[in-house]
């Protein structure tokens, strides 16, 4: 995308965030049907233009929390499991019912932290995702928030969204919120509060901007994210080669304004070509669960693009397996880049240090030449290869560090 194009521009697959505070109604809790009708409407528009989209909509435990009589105030993390299970039922029952009007199918997947993260599960939602959508499906997501505990969710679907969006290598994704993107002050306090229609960089200056403040609580409290989190999930978007804008949703029709370009928004750009797949999830989802240290020669090689060989290799620790991913570290143990192993630590522990045509008589059997391929490897500060301009500005596993 150019750097003067707003709305969808030519974005082909394209995942829509929908905030609680939009779909459900803070007072009774019921689903505001015109609203979500409309969207239909714009869904089906942009499918028309042969694009995919994808939503990602929160909502279930705003939708399920009065029907179970919890009504009022904060609720206990049991409590909200049970109001997502009864919501997330009617919640997909009128995203179904709504694009069904548009001869649109939807499809509902629940994740879990781990369906991004962990390998073999990734690729599992990636490929069910993707395959929904060559069948012309919508895929309607969220979190599994009835079996999700504290520790093991993400807690916000912006940040689920931009997960979701760099899995299945979406080239935008809208976060439709109550608001119309960043601006420099709390424009609620604020008269002099400027908006900022793009954003370069998610500088320490952009971060303080956004504070902690949650930006639903006047439209109600519904929401989990505020500004902090749509800046998370802009930092793991980004980093993903995924374009993200923040727009504001509230009106019928916010999502058609938005794509034809006519409503204001914050833009966030990705610096650099879109990484491939894997190497978009690589920086952005994985957690490394070992480390490969090797020596200053390989060390070298590695930012020069190169595969990492077992020659180069001096250590490990982690009992991670063949696919896995690990984090690369120099000899003087600085993280240097993170890639997936070739090799599981049993075997990898074999061939340390060894040639690569010694590997076949050492395991009795010839897997990759390399304990982590180039394609497999992305170097902190710079996912894919070369210099990422930007990319400085943020933290090398940024999307890590938020977890
Ligand atoms: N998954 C939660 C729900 O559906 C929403 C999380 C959020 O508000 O971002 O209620």
């Amino acid at each position: 995308m150019g750097a003067v194009e707003t709305g969808a521009g030519a974005a082909k697959r394209i995942v829509v965030k929908i905030g609680s505070a939009l779909l459900v109604d803070d007072a009774t809790g019921a689903i505001r049907q015109d609203w979500l009708d409309a969207l239909a409407d714009d869904v089906a528009a942009l499918k028309a233009q042969d694009r995919e989209v994808l939503i990602v909509s929160s909502g279930s435990i705003a939708a399920g929390r009065r029907l179970l009589g919890l009504s009022r105030g904060a609720l206990k993390l049991e409590e909200k499991q049970a109001a997502a299970a009864t919501g997330q039922i009617r919640l997909a029952h009128a995203y179904q019912t709504a694009l069904a009007r548009r001869g649109v199918t939807v499809a509902q997947i629940l994740v879990s932290p781990a369906d991004t993260e962990e390998r073999r599960r990734h690729l599992n939602a990636r490929n069910t995702i993707l395959q929904l959508c060559r069948l012309g499906a919508v895929p309607v997501i969220n979190e599994n928030d009835t079996v999700a505990t504290a520790e093991i969710r993400y807690g916000d679907n912006d940040r689920l969204a931009a997960r979701v969006a760099t899995m299945v290598s979406a080239d935008l994704l809208v976060l439709l919120s109550d608001i119309d993107g960043l601006y420099s002050a709390d424009p609620r306090r604020d008269p002099t509060a400027r908006h900022i229609p793009e954003v370069p960089a998610i500088t320490p200056e952009i971060l303080a901007m956004a504070g902690d403040v949650a930006l639903s609580s006047e439209q109600g409290g519904l929401s989990t994210g505020g500004m902090k989190t749509k800046l998370d999930a802009a930092r793991i978007a980004v980093a993903g080669g995924c374009a993200m804008a923040i727009a504001k949703g509230w009106d019928a029709h916010a999502l058609s304004a938005f794509a034809a370009g006519g409503a204001r928004a914050t833009w966030f750009r990705p610096q650099t070509e879109p990484l491939t797949a894997r190497k978009r999830w690589i920086a952005g989802a994985l957690k490394p669960i070992g480390a490969i240290t090797v020596d200053a020669g390989a060390a070298a090689a590695l930012a020069r693009g190169k595969s990492l060989l077992p020659a180069g290799a001096l250590g490990l620790e982690g009992a991670f397996e063949r696919g896995d991913p690990v984090r690369i570290l120099g000899p003087d143990g600085a993280p240097l880049a993170k890639g997936l192993a070739a090799y599981s630590a049993e075997d990898a522990a074999r061939i340390l240090g060894r040639k690569t045509t010694e590997i076949g008589e050492i395991l009795g059997y010839v897997g990759r030449a390399e304990l982590v391929h180039a394609d497999d490897l992305v170097l902190d500060g710079a996912p894919g290869r070369g210099a990422r301009a930007g990319r400085a500005a943020v933290a090398p596993d940024g999307a890590e560090s938020l977890e």
